[in-house]
Order: structure tokens, then C-alpha cells, then sequence
């Protein structure tokens, strides 16, 4: 294959992004055997070519042109602050970058934050809100272990990467104030080829369907034909809900697609209006 007509996709190499990010490739139709070779690998359905890096290289790589697109954490992205243009959320890594205390602290607000020594490996980011909020403390970076710091007296807080929170807690720390939300994202080089341009927006058309399956559920369920109008309305489906008559008489079978968020409000009232035998299925992908 012409070397020219591939789209080299970059990937945190080992760590929590790792599996998901070549998971949600796998779900775009795109297989990547991750076998021996640790630093590239061919996908065997789609002309993409693969890097495995550290998740901190990632941004810098992109905007080089070495890779064309790749998979970060947001928190990584706006860290790195590197010239690539972010894509699409992913819908996966998410995790908060927070301020922590030790548990015993007072904390009302960032004003308490005034004049401590607060260790992070994410200097940027925490130095900007610490501008926004006009107050003065000293960022102590460090490389690895943040969480430890205060407890050997290397600083009086820190500014970490938060999910569950018992990593905190285990070192006698409290979450007091998030800073950043963040997701994994794919994100571009601002200076792609043709080529690798119409490969991106073939995979980011995928990506979209795999995202919006994942947020909605396909629905079947028995009606009386007496409450079908009412059944019908609460229900939104991709055009309309398809309306199939049941052997027995008086009786129809409704599908239709549900959105998860309105998803137990809808249940409810299908419930009320004598829907019976209702199934819920998962969506694999989601074209509209
Ligand atoms: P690398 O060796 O690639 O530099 P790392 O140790 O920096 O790895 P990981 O801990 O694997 O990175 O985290 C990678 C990304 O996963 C983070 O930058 C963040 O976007 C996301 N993430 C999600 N949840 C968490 C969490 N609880 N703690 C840390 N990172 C998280
Ligand atoms: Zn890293």
C-alpha cells in the first residue's frame, strides 16, 4: 500500500488510556494487533499505522507531523499546550484534576490556597488557576508520586489527577477543589494531506456512531392498541417507532430507540399506559 494513503494514529503505549483507546478502535471496525513489536503496529482492516508512546510525548508528536492524529487525556493536552487541534471527546479517562489537603485543613475556598506550597506534576494548568484567582502559592513540580508529598513535608497540598478518590484518602488527603474535568480526546496535526484528512473524517464518522450508540438503547414492548397514540407520543424514536400487530388481537408490538438520559422517565410512562413485555437492547452502532 502506498505509504502516503495511511493515517498514523498515536496511543499512550501502556496505562490507563491504553485499553480503551484501542478498544474504541476495535469498535470502529479497526483491529491493531498489539503483539510483539511495542513501538508499531499495523491495524489489518484500515490503512493506520500505530505508535505506542507515553501519553506525555503524545501532544508533541502530533504536532510535529511524526503522527497525524492521537489519543490524550485532555488534562495532558492543555498541559502540553501544543499547537494540534482537538477533534472529538472520547467519552473515556475521565478524571478530575483537583486540589487536595490534608484531611484535617479548613478549606472555603481558594483563598485558603494563599501562600502554601503545592506540589504537582501539572505546573501549567495549576499556575493559570492560581492566576485566575489571584492568589500566591508556590508550585513545587515534582515527576511522579504526588500524592505523597505533604505527608513527608515536601509541600502543604497538591494538585493531582482524581477519579475515585481513595488514592487521597489512603495518604490522608482530601479533594477541596477541582480545577479541571477531563476525557480522553483525539486530537490532529492542523496540517494534514488530502489524504489523511478523508481517512480522519471516515474514522470520526465511525466514532460518532459508536459514541451515540453507546448513549442510547433500543426498546421493544406490547401495547394494547388502545393506548398506541398515547404509547406512540413518549416515545421519540430515530423518525418514529415502528408498530407491528401482536397475534393476539388488540395487541401491538412498538420499537423504537431511547436516549439514556430520558431513559427511566420514558419507562415509567410506558409503564402507566399498560406497556407490557418491555426489552431493552444495547446498540452496537448508531447511523443518522
Ligand atoms: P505514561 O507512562 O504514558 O506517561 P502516566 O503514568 O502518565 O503514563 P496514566 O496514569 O496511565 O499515565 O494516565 C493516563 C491518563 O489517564 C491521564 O493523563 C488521564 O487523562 C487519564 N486518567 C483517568 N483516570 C485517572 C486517574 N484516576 N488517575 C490518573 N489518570 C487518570
Ligand atoms: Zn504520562
Amino acid at each position: 500500500m502506498n505509504a502516503e494513503k495511511k493515517i498514523r494514529i498515536a496511543i499512550q503505549k501502556s496505562g490507563r488510556l491504553f485499553e480503551d483507546s484501542i478498544g474504541i478502535l476495535k469498535e470502529c471496525g479497526i483491529d491493531i494487533n498489539t503483539g510483539l513489536n511495542k513501538l508499531k503496529a499495523e491495524a489489518s482492516n484500515f490503512p493506520m499505522e500505530v505508535f505506542f508512546l507515553r501519553d506525555d510525548d503524545i501532544p508533541q508528536y502530533v504536532q510535529d507531523g511524526v503522527a497525524d492524529i492521537g489519543i490524550v487525556g485532555e488534562n495532558v493536552l492543555i498541559e502540553k499546550n501544543k499547537n494540534v487541534k482537538k477533534v472529538e471527546q472520547l467519552g473515556f479517562g475521565k478524571c478530575r484534576l483537583s486540589i487536595a489537603l490534608p484531611k484535617g485543613k479548613t478549606y472555603k475556598g481558594p483563598g485558603d490556597l494563599q501562600g502554601l506550597k503545592i506540589a504537582t506534576t501539572y505546573k501549567t494548568i495549576l499556575a493559570g488557576f492560581l492566576k485566575k484567582e489571584k492568589i500566591k502559592a508556590e508550585i513545587h513540580e515534582i515527576s511522579g508520586s504526588v500524592e505523597i508529598a505533604p505527608g513527608i513535608g515536601l509541600a502543604d497540598g497538591i494538585c493531582d489527577l482524581v477519579s475515585s478518590g481513595s488514592t487521597l484518602f489512603m495518604n490522608g488527603l482530601k479533594e477541596v477543589q477541582v480545577i479541571l474535568k477531563s476525557e480522553a480526546v483525539l486530537i490532529q496535526n492542523k496540517e494534514l494531506k488530502k489524504d489523511q484528512l478523508d481517512l480522519l473524517s471516515k474514522l470520526v464518522f465511525r466514532l460518532q456512531a459508536v459514541k451515540k450508540s453507546k448513549k442510547n438503547k433500543y426498546i421493544l414492548l406490547n401495547a394494547p392498541n388502545k393506548n398506541l397514540d398515547r404509547i406512540v407520543k413518549i416515545l421519540p424514536g430515530m423518525k418514529s417507532p415502528t408498530i407491528l400487530p401482536l397475534a393476539e388481537k388488540g395487541w401491538s408490538s412498538v420499537h423504537s430507540v431511547v436516549h439514556e438520559d430520558e431513559f427511566w422517565e420514558i419507562i415509567e410512562a410506558l409503564k402507566a399506559n399498560g406497556a407490557q413485555g418491555i426489552l431493552v437492547i444495547p446498540i452496537e452502532k448508531m447511523i443518522v
